[in-house]
């Protein structure tokens, strides 16, 4: 792919890390502005904040790994996440949940260094933190179709 030039800019690093030429990804996590060389390069920029802060998932397609009165243990094989849903019931005696009907559901991404997150869910409103859009919501409903009851 050829280098490109705007404005006295030169693009870098694209063999290296498409990504980091697109969008800054600070320590904490937050995405920084990213500079853009063209309307093109700008929209992609802009669908990739997006997709990496929205809230709303296109589904997923969990897999059924385990599934007792204690916990239901969910794959995303193409996201590479699995998802722990402990309902109320569940005697593990880690667990903290806000009441005793929050249902609650353990995101884990695979990646190494990535730090498994704790979502409150309750049955009406959905996660706390991210509603009914949340993967801890869509995790719940995975349970619900495979026949097996989250919210007892
Ligand atoms: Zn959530």
């Amino acid at each position: 792919m050829p280098e490109e030039q705007s404005g006295g800019m030169v693009r870098v690093g694209r063999a290296a890390s498409a990504d980091s030429e697109l969008v800054r990804v600070r320590r904490d996590g937050k995405i920084g502005p990213a500079p853009v060389a063209s309307r093109a390069e700008l929209a992609e920029h802009t669908a990739r904040v997006a997709r990496a802060t929205e809230t709303v998932d296109p589904p997923r397609r969990f897999e059924i790994k385990r599934r007792n009165d204690n916990e239901l243990i969910l794959f995303v094989g193409d996201r590479r996440e699995s998802w722990i849903v402990y309902p109320p019931r569940s005697q593990y005696e880690f667990l903290e949940r806000p009441s005793a009907r929050t249902v609650l559901v353990e995101h884990h991404p695979w990646e190494p260094y990535t730090t498994p997150v704790m979502h409150e869910v309750d049955a009406a409103q959905g996660c706390r933190e991210h509603g009914l859009g949340c993967g801890a919501s869509a995790a719940i409903q995975a349970g619900v179709h495979a026949g097996w009851n989250p919210f007892a």
